[in-house]
């Protein structure tokens, strides 16, 4: 499936690309939440986070990671959201898998409205061991 990103992968699109090896890439979002702002994504397509292979699953938060120290050096920030949308209802838009890479400064208001649910008395733990007998290995 060609997307912006493998566009981006290719270089028919430009992008800020900030880390780049053999497996992945990591470029500015167009549109941060807030400068420095970064896309992780695997150069291998895949539409997102489910189906993408473990191991390049597992090699977007290590860059992850890394770009994330980046940032607190380079924009001074105080925290980090790592963030994978995985499909439409997730809020995914662009369907090859990508971690955001969110720097976050206290009170700096990103992400308001929090939805805080609460379970039914019984609930958390039914709902608990009907998905731990349903995770597969
Ligand atoms: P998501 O909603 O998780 O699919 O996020 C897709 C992200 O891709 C959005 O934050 C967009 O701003 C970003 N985006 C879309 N097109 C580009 C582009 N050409 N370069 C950089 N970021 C992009």
């Amino acid at each position: 499936m060609t997307t912006i990103f493998s566009k981006i992968i290719s270089k028919e699109v430009p992008a800020d690309i900030v880390y780049e090896d053999e497996f992945a890439l990591a470029f500015l979002d167009i549109n941060p939440v807030q400068p420095g702002h970064t896309l992780v994504i695997p150069k291998t397509p895949s539409i997102d986070g489910l189906v993408c292979g473990p191991e390049d699953l597992a090699r977007l938060i290590v860059i992850g990671q890394k770009v994330g120290l980046a940032l607190k050096e380079v924009v001074q920030c105080d925290g980090i959201n790592f963030i994978m949308n995985n499909g439409e209802a997730a809020g995914q838009e662009v369907f090859h898998t990508h971690l955001h890479v969110i720097p976050r400064f206290s009170d700096d208001g990103a992400f308001e409205e929090p939805i805080v649910g609460e379970y039914e008395e019984g609930e958390a733990t039914s709902l608990a061991d009907t998905l731990a007998t349903t995770i597969k290995n």
